[in-house]
């Protein structure tokens, strides 16, 4: 994952380190386990890093650059230490370099490099950095040094360099990497056009297989495969920063929680003509799936569950790291759905740049404006939910199953009727989320399931993915075992381990699975389970019971919401880092 920044300032008492932390801060969501800067000044290059988060400010201990070069890393090779943390010094000193991405074939190469050079990490970057100063022996020229480097490396690499002349070069495959000039001229390379949409006019995307060169204003643009140079295509910014506000909350978490019912308003404002187009395009797909991965994976499955049963397609839903046994199937006249938050997720992009190959068309739902997945698709679509700043996602998860909600009604030729459940959902929501009651009783819920090492959460039908996504959450949160299953299945094998006081929560609603998804709930608290049901109309057998407004067909949808605030409470209660939990990172850019 990892978020790469940079800064080449115009003047000489410009201050890039600052710029960079402050970059690099706002870019922490992909990633927090440690941290570096590299700035450069006559004396040559020095780099400051340590474990950690980035820190607010810039560190006393670093100086005063007008070029610089960062990094917030998610360690993938080489435990979190201080030493593995980029960028990563050449041998003579002479750059640095910074990586988001994994150097597939990291250990050929360094075996090889190995006879040459003496490793002092355990990174896979470290050998991209030897494999330029190999490529040094040859050219003075460090660009054509890092092209040819870079033609060797396997995977999805995106590489920052800073030079001890000053310039910085960038290379991208696969990881994204943008560029930004100021109106006065100074130039911000970063891994997302938010975190520095307050400070540039104009942007450059770099592409796939291109490298960038700066030195002072001059900007050069090259295909790396070639080494032709390409003339760069700036263009005017259209994002705009939002700042992270947490409105008065205590965490971003319960925030974007709160802000669901606009997310909801957000998706019944969808396009109607773009939805229909999309629609048609279901309707004569050859076969039609959706593709996601970690909570993505679950809206891809609920979407998938929307369109199988209101618009009676046949969909079938993949997550990302294992869709390989359809590669072969895939062909002209397919369609694949893709909700994503970053549009950036490397195991959905591998499939969707595959299955594009062999003709298949791409609908994409993201959040994050400018991603890969959103430049690839036939038929983009923007989730527009605001920025999501916990790395648990909660409101566009929403937002996706939502509009997945609102498709399969297109499909079936209901898109005004789809749009006016939307609404009525995003009232009922308003209401619920409004009330003191809702607070109350979950954390009273929350409170309860402490004690608990493992809670199992049983759902069918609208619910089942509802329930998986709870899991999820209480997952990533509160540390905890969870076990998201379908009601039914339970007794297939998980109730050997249903005994005295094991926490079951149940979502109910009032729909087809009511009746089969309460027998289960009845057949765990017979073995001694303590039921708490969550949904649509109170269950008297079961122990507890938290009563959601009911929306009908979206009802899932408030049930999710409870669920999210249920792991909310939860991990508050335990004292955990509520919006950045340990371990993870929002956008998952490496496989
Ligand atoms: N592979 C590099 C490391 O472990 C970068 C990781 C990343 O981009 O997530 O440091």
């Amino acid at each position: 994952m990892c978020g790469i920044f940079g800064y080449i300032g115009t003047k000489k008492d410009d201050d890039a380190a600052t710029r960079v932390v402050a970059g690099l801060g706002r870019l922490s969501y992909r990633g927090y386990d440690s941290w570096g800067v590299a700035g450069v000044d006559s004396s040559g290059i020095t780099v400051t890093k340590d474990v950690g988060v980035v820190p607010a400010q810039k560190p006393k201990t670093v100086g005063l650059f007008s070029v610089a070069v960062g990094h917030t890393r998610w360690a993938t090779h080489g435990g979190v230490t201080k030493n593995n943390a980029h960028p990563h010094l050449a041998s003579d000193g002479s750059f640095a370099l910074a990586q988001n991405g994994i150097v597939e074939n990291f250990l050929e190469l360094r075996e090889r490099l190995k006879k040459e050079f003496s490793f002092t990490t355990q990174t896979d970057t470290e050998v991209i950095v030897r494999l330029i100063e190999k490529k040094k022996q040859k050219t003075t020229d460090l660009h054509e040094a890092v092209r040819a480097a870079f033609m060797e490396l396997e995977g999805r690499n995106t590489v920052i360099i800073l030079a001890e002349d000053s310039t910085v070069i960038a290379a991208r495959n696969g990881s994204p990497l943008v560029l930004g000039k100021s109106k006065s001229g100074n130039s911000y390379f970063s891994s997302d056009t938010l975190s520095f949409a307050n400070e540039v006019e104009t942007v450059l995307v770099v592409e796939n297989g291109q490298m960038v060169v700066c030195e002072g204003q001059t900007v050069q643009l090259f295909d790396i495969a070639s080494g032709d140079t390409v003339v760069p295509k700036f263009e005017a910014l259209t994002v705009v920063a939002e700042t992270a506000d947490k409105a008065g909350y205590d965490h971003f978490m319960v925030k974007e929680i709160h802000d669901s019912a606009d997310v909801l308003a957000q998706v019944a404002a969808q396009d109607p003509l773009a939805m229909k187009e999309l629609a048609q395009a279901i309707d004569t797909a050859r076969t039609v799936y959706t593709l996601g991965s970690g909570t993505a994976g679950i809206a891809a499955a609920q979407i998938a569950f929307y369109l199988r049963k209101y618009a009676k397609v046949n969909t079938i839903s993949l997550v990302g790291a294992e869709a390989q046994s359809y590669f072969d199937l895939f062909g002209p006249g397919d369609l694949i759905i893709a909700p994503s938050q970053s549009g950036e997720t490397a195991d959905v992009l591998e499939v969707l740049e595959l299955a594009q190959t062999k003709g298949v068309k791409i609908a994409t739902y993201v959040n994050m404006s400018g991603s890969m997945m959103t430049r690839m698709a036939d038929f983009p679509f923007m989730a527009g939910a605001g920025p999501e700043f916990c790395v648990m996602s909660t409101k566009v998860f929403t937002s996706q199953i939502a509009w997945g909600y609102l498709l399969a009604k297109t499909v079936a030729g209901e898109f005004t009727e789809g749009v006016a459940e939307l609404e009525k959902t995003k009232h009922a929501l308003r209401t619920y989320l409004a009330d003191t009651k809702t607070e109350k009783s979950l954390k009273k819920l929350a409170k309860k399931l402490i004690p608990a090492s493992s809670i199992f959460l049983l759902g069918k039908s609208q619910n089942l993915e509802m329930v998986k996504e709870g899991m999820v959450k209480m997952i990533e949160g509160s540390y905890k075992h969870a076990h998201g299953i379908a009601a039914g299945d339970l007794k297939h094998y998980a109730i050997t381990l249903m005994e005295k006081g094991v926490p079951v929560i149940v979502a109910v609603s009032n729909d087809e699975a009511r009746t089969d998804t309460i027998s289960a709930g009845i057949e765990v608290q017979s073995r001694g389970a303590t039921v708490i049901g969550i949904g649509q109309g109170k269950v008297d057998q079961f122990d507890a019971f938290v009563e959601l407004p009911d929306t009908g067909e979206t009802a899932a949808l408030i049930n999710v919401v409870a669920l999210q605030l249920l792991a909310y409470y939860m991990t508050v209660l335990l004292g955990n880092n509520v919006d950045k939990p340990r371990n993870i990172a929002k956008s998952v850019t490496v496989k």
